[in-house]
């Protein structure tokens, strides 16, 4: 069983659901090596039904296994959906299908999550990957690279402070 929501129950008042739903119920196919899942889509919703639709209120969260395209190395990168609205029509040609008056919500989430999955997944934006001459700098002036990156922020608050 995916999301899924009984409009019966929206009858009297909103729903609200909470809980976690399986990487094999969300069912999303990442097409891509360099991505995979292995924890599930945490999600929190706040159902209304309004004439013809239902307006879906509430936050999706997915942890992402990437590995990086440039340099290879395996990230976590979190979708993270907070607000995520969505409107689902009952009526007319894109009506969600009603099953013994369940609505399975399952779709719509699993839409909005595939949109925001990375394309080419950075480890970070400035990676430079892995070519030979990174190895060897990266080698040699292992600590400079630290220091210079961590160096400015710092320097410009003490500024302000003295
Ligand atoms: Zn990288």
């Amino acid at each position: 069983m995916g999301i899924s929501v009984n409009l019966r129950h929206l009858e009297r008042e909103d729903v609200v659901l909470e809980g976690e739903l399986p990487v094999e119920k969300l069912d999303v196919d990442a097409g891509d090596e360099v991505i995979t899942l292995h924890e599930p889509l945490r999600y929190t919703i706040a159902v209304q039904h309004l004439e013809q639709s239902l307006l879906l209120e509430g936050r999706l969260r997915l942890a992402l296994e990437c590995n990086c395209v440039r340099c290879l190395k395996p990230f976590e990168y979190i979708i993270d959906l907070n607000p995520w609205r969505c409107h689902v029509p009952l009526e007319g040609e894109d009506a969600a299908p009603v099953n013994n008056d369940c609505v399975d919500l399952t779709p719509y989430a699993r839409e909005d999550i595939l949109l925001e999955f990375p394309q080419h997944p950075l480890c970070k934006p400035e990676c430079r990957g892995l070519s030979s001459k990174t190895i060897s700098s990266v080698k040699k002036t292992g600590d400079s690279v630290d220091s210079e990156a961590g160096s400015s922020p710092w320097s410009e608050l003490n500024k302000l402070k003295f």
